[in-house]
């Protein structure tokens, strides 16, 4: 097959608008094909010079008056440009905590929003922890409270009739993954936020998966909140902190639980009783890690340099043409897809199931094997995902990742290496 070779890969390399982007992120090794950052993004050009400013400049020679000279304001000015990327307004958005810690608190405000209803839908092809955030919720609520988790039957698409008909007089909030982590569904944000509102709920968008790979429609969608990770197509670093997004004319009536000083209208007069700030800053709690901060102002000039289309664009391309070679080269050898294929319906991660999905994993991993390391990742029970990350993943890395998972499994180079799992996978 003509598309099954170098020369191809790098004719499409070669016509790829955003191919210059790639120089803009650290990769010294060729030989390294990098499929997951789905999970961590690359490290970012310039980051390590502006994390030596922030440390010897800002922190060392002007300590705490740094805080006046452009610390103060970051949570907000990082938050106005996420925002861009997420196809909503300066404002409406902050950088702060953990996904998991901006859930909460969205969550919890939102109920006592819509204090007359006492339900909560989501479904189980949602991210793990977003569930538990739910589940401790209602636990903390107690009595009335109730979560309902929809179950989809083949794990890959959610059923949205069984979505629509779920939603009730009693729902208060409507909460998925814009693009689910394990199988890269992606879902129609604007349809499913006008399911809930013709109910009376709210919608909360996990982003996480989606934010600088797929188009964000948060105004267009008339979305009322949503949160998501940096450190993934955001290449924000390990641990950067997440983001929240509150609709502008729904923040003067959302408080959050968690009454920090960051959040307090003004936190430097010091008196004893919380009135929460105007907009967005309400959802602050404490100060805000400026060093796991920085890194990412970097990369979202990239992505807002290369433009949510053509990144979307470009994601789509390096998805069909994976999918393509895995229809001829890997099928055969055992594999299933298990995302999407309609590209509209998928996100920037495209998985495989193997059945020895994990021992493949570590094959790919080893770099006493094959011509190349294949970085992907491996989701229970039986997920090889490759992340495709349209800032910096070329043509190229595909074709000779598809060439390994060829090698390994053909040739059974797998055998050799045991089931026993690691504790990050
Ligand atoms: C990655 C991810 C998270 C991670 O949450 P943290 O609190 O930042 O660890 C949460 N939700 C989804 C959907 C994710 O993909």
């Amino acid at each position: 097959m003509i598309k099954y070779t170098s020369e191809y890969a790098t004719g499409l390399d070669g016509s790829d608008p955003l191919s210059a982007f790639r120089k803009k992120f650290s990769v010294k090794d060729e030989h390294v094909i990098y499929l997951d950052g789905n999970s961590l993004g690359r490290l970012t050009n310039g980051v390590s010079e502006i994390l030596q400013a922030c440390t010897e400049k800002e922190w060392g020679d002007r300590l705490i008056r740094s805080w006046n000279e452009g610390w103060y304001t970051k949570t907000t000015e990082l938050g106005d440009k996420i925002a861009l990327l997420a196809g909503a307004s300066p404002g409406e958005m902050i950088v702060s905590d953990s996904t998991s810690v901006n859930l909460y608190k969205l969550v919890v405000s939102a109920l006592s929003h819509n204090a007359g209803r006492k339900k909560i839908i989501t479904d189980d092809l949602n991210f793990p922890s977003d569930i538990y955030i739910l589940q401790g919720i209602v636990e903390t609520l107690g009595e009335d409270y109730e979560l309902v988790v929809l179950h989809s039957e083949d794990g890959i698409s959610p059923d949205l009739n069984i979505l629509e008909n779920a939603l009730d007089e009693n729902t208060a909030l409507l909460t998925l993954s814009h693009v689910v982590f394990k199988s890269s569904f992606c879902y129609p944000m604007k349809e499913v936020t006008a399911m809930a509102h013709n109910k009376g709920a709210l919608m909360l968008w996990d982003l996480s998966h989606s934010i600088g790979a797929v188009p964000g429609e948060l105004t267009l969608s008339n979305a009322d909140l949503a949160v998501g990770c940096t450190y993934k197509y955001l290449n924000g670093g390990p641990g950067a902190p997440a983001f929240l997004y509150i609709r502008k004319n729904l923040q003067h009536s959302l408080i959050s639980p968690i009454w920090g000083w960051f959040g307090q209208d003004k936190p430097f007069d010091f008196k004893l009783d919380y009135h929460p700030a105007n907009g967005i800053k309400r959802f602050l709690a404490g100060t805000p890690p400026l060093i796991s901060l920085v890194p990412l102002e970097r990369s979202l000039d990239i992505l807002l340099e290369a433009g949510m289309e053509p990144l979307r664009q470009k994601s789509i391309k390096l998805g069909e043409y994976l999918l393509c070679l895995a229809d001829e080269v890997l099928i055969p050898l055992g594999f299933k897809i298990a995302s999407p294929l309609d590209p509209e319906r998928r996100g920037s991660h495209i998985s495989l199931r193997h059945a020895e999905a994990y021992r493949i994993c570590k094959a790919l991993m080893d770099d006493q094997i094959g011509s190349f390391v294949l970085i992907p990742d491996f989701r229970e029970p039986d997920n090889i995902r490759l992340g495709l990350t349209p800032a910096y993943t070329s043509f190229t890395d595909i074709y000779h990742a598809v060439k390994e998972l060829e090698e390994i499994v053909s040739k059974g180079i797998f055998k050799k290496f045991t089931g026993d799992k690691e504790e990050v996978t």
